[in-house]
């Protein structure tokens, strides 16, 4: 048993428990990304042996919905067969060549094709890489150094983006880790997430200092908060009135949202789009691209410099060309329109008849349930949730079949392998779990 008792969980956890011993040995936390550590709900993490359409399957063989998705690129579900051909195809032709393939140019079309924002883009290995780079040329095209972020909006690990600052006001970058040395975050400019207002401010103080916002067009590395009407289009103008650039960070919702992400939905054209997760349908692959003169100033037709050994690697393109080119078919976003709003009507619906004080927020293909009698908006309405009732109802849904991030801030992902049945089971242990953590 690995998992506290106070959990109240009766799932048998035993092979997990004997791997995690060894693996905390070997590895901080005996993970290789925090979240996965369960840090967020107590107790310790299943390990995985492996996950088959809608299913992730335990060590110690308990099966469960997936609502993870590795956090978010198995939109088709795992080991699509479609996916796993052609990766299985392409490796028998070699790995990596370190030279260019003409699968980079098919995965660079497909994603143009729906984000058509993007004339061009260089592919990169994480949203990480993607997020870093892409500020990287807004620095080196507007000859600016501030930037602009939201607090709670998540943009990987880079230095200069380990910034979330206070709440409700506009401040000055503090790092939040230890070993980002304030220097390195000193350009970072931060203001609450929906607070258009916060970002003019900042415009005003900074009129030219400024080279970019960079901006999750829906937030969903704190849960999920959506963008009040008109922030978006506010950080355009904004953007275009002081002759900064506007990026959006669709490393989460590119393809999740709508075939062509955030931008599809608003008609907002940024400057350019940071890409991840869904593009490499579960192997390491990013891009950054949008309007082709700032493009150009990417090495070696420009003088800003990013490079990679195993961009654009055969298998990560083979992955991704595969997954584009099936979530593209006609209907598939309207079949996930449809789960999601089942599952998310089911959920409201129950925390209605449990008297939850609950919010379900859903977008797409994503959505979050918060333990917080009020509306989210920002990261600081976000933080008021009721953590320990998250792990109480988190672990009830592990022991129900059903595997959910392991914290109240991070969004739920439906993959089109989940059918109807499969959402009603979820909505019946939402209800029993709602009961039961109450
Ligand atoms: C996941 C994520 C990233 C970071 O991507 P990695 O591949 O984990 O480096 C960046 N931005 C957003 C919005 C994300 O959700």
């Amino acid at each position: 048993m690995s998992n506290p008792t106070d959990t109240g969980s009766h799932l048998r956890l035993s092979r997990s428990h004997e791997l995690y011993q060894e693996a905390v040995t070997l590895m901080p936390g005996g993970v290789n990304s925090p979240v996965r550590a369960f840090r967020g709900v107590g107790g310790e993490p299943v390990f995985i042996d492996h996950a088959s359409g809608p299913y992730i399957y335990d060590v110690d063989g308990n099966r469960y919905l997936d609502y993870v998705q590795s956090w978010g690129p198995m939109i088709l579900g795992h080991a699509h067969p479609e996916v796993v051909a052609a990766v299985v195809e392409t490796s028998t032709r070699g790995f990596s060549f370190g030279a260019p393939t003409q699968a980079e140019s098919e995965l660079a079309k497909l994603v143009m094709a729906c984000f058509p924002s993007v004339e061009m883009l260089r592919f990169v290995n994480s949203g990480t890489e993607a997020t870093m780079s892409a500020l990287r040329v807004a620095r080196a095209f507007t000859g600016r150094n501030k930037i602009i972020k939201f607090s709670g909006c998540y943009h990987g690990h880079a230095d200069m983006l380990l910034v979330q600052a206070g709440s409700g006001v506009a401040t000055m970058g503090l790092p939040d880790s230890p070993g980002v040395p304030a220097e390195t975050t000193k350009n970072t400019l931060t203001a609450a997430y929906n607070d258009a207002a916060a970002v003019e401010e900042l415009f005003r103080t900074y009129p030219e200092e400024i080279a970019a916002i960079i901006v999750e067009p829906v937030a969903a590395n704190m849960g999920l908060v959506l963008p009040q009407e008109g922030f978006l289009e506010q950080l355009r103008s904004l953007t275009q009135q002081y002759g900064a650039l506007l990026i959006f960070d669709e490393v989460m919702t590119g393809f999740r949202v709508a075939l062509g992400g955030m931008q599809e939905r608003t008609g907002i054209v940024p400057d350019l789009t940071c890409f991840g997760k869904i593009i490499g349908g579960g192997l390491p692959v990013g891009a950054y691209g949008g309007k082709r003169e700032i493009m150009q100033q990417v090495a070696p037709v420009g003088p800003m410099y990013q490079a990679g050994t195993l961009s654009g690697n055969p298998l990560a393109m083979a992955a991704g060309i595969a997954t584009l080119r099936e979530i593209r078919k006609p209907g598939q976003y309207e079949k996930l329109e449809h789960k999601s709003k089942l599952l998310a009507d089911g959920i409201s619906e129950a925390v209605r008849a449990t008297g939850t004080a609950a919010q379900v927020v859903r977008i797409g293909a994503m959505f979050c349930l918060y333990f917080s009698a009020e509306p989210v908006t920002d990261y600081a309405s976000a933080k008021r949730s009721d953590t320990a009732r998250f792990a109480r109802f988190f672990w009830h849904m592990l022991e129900g079949g059903i595997y959910l991030p392991p914290s109240q801030f991070e969004a739920c992902f439906i993959s089109l392998a989940l059918d109807d049945a499969m959402l009603e089971e979820t909505v019946k242990q939402v209800e029993l779990a709602l009961r039961t953590s109450a």
